[in-house]
């Protein structure tokens, strides 16, 4: 059943560049989606009208009433004045700040989970990059967010960094099981970690294949080991990752490839 229904038909900045045209897709509950597209396709500003920051679009978002939402970004976004640990309880709500305990067992436990317990009274400016997405996951996750939105949250990491932080992810989805929307450049990424992923053109945004991604969970420890997929999936649709090129009408989602 759907728990998320994007029907989007025209979103055009006020400049006059549409950015998102008849883009249509639903996404069931708890399922992880990625989103691949080209550059200046039009994910930011979908995440965007998603989060509910721009509002200004022809079509429909549904999703049940009562659903958090959780975004994370390319960037971290902590507060510089803020500790690590007051950074992740600026977003438990203020009514509830000083005696919910549930709530602070819960950062005390993702803290930890994360290995950033030692570090939760550090400023941000005394932290790696990795160390600061992980804060960014404990932030995101502390509120047990029903959707997840994702905007290329581990870019500009070195790999194996930015491939402990995808591990950390599947382990807090895996217990939080929310809906999540990840974009991403990267296939491999989207491989690893969805259990779709939407293929959209360049803009304005259109989905031009829906597809499955054919791996048992647990998935790969390496992005190395889903070279064979990829390399499959790019022989079967060359211009794919470009955006263009390909057919306006969705593909149907294709047989599961062998790996
Ligand atoms: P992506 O995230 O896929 O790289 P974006 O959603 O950021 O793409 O942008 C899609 C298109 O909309 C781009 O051509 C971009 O220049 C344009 N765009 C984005 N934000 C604005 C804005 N606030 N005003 C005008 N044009 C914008």
């Amino acid at each position: 059943m759907s728990f998320l229904t994007v029907y989007i038909t025209d979103k055009t900045y006020t400049n006059g560049v549409q950015a998102i045209r008849d883009l249509h897709f639903q996404v069931a509950k708890g399922e992880f989606v990625a989103l691949v597209a080209p550059s200046g396709a039009g994910k930011s500003t979908l995440l965007n009208l998603l989060a509910g920051l721009d509002t200004d679009f022809q079509g429909k978002l549904a999703f049940p009433a009562d659903a958090s939402l959780s975004f994370m970004f390319q960037e971290p976004r902590l507060l510089p004045w803020l500790t690590v640990e007051d950074n992740i309880r600026l977003v438990l709500d203020a009514p509830a700040r000083h005696t919910d305990l549930t709530r602070f067992a819960r950062m005390d436990l993702l803290l930890q989970q994360l290995g950033l317990q030692d570090f939760r009274q550090l400023y941000p400016n005394q932290l790696s990059g990795g160390m600061k997405r992980r804060a960014a996951l404990v932030r995101a996750f502390v509120t047990r967010p029903a959707v997840l939105l994702m905007d290329e949250p581990f870019q500009s990491l070195d790999e194996p960094t930015a491939q402990g932080l995808r591990q950390l992810l599947l382990q807090l989805w895996a217990e939080h099981h929310p809906t999540v929307l990840f974009v991403t450049h990267s296939l491999n990424e989207a491989l690893l970690l969805a259990d779709r992923i939407l293929f959209l053109s360049a803009r304005p945004a259109q989905v031009v294949l829906d597809y499955t991604v054919p791996l048992p969970r647990p998935r790969p420890q390496q992005l190395s080991e889903l070279q064979a997929l990829q390399t499959e999936l790019l022989q079967r649709f060359p211009q794919l990752l470009s955006g263009s090129g390909v057919s306006s009408q969705p593909f149907a989602n294709p047989a599961a490839p062998k790996l």
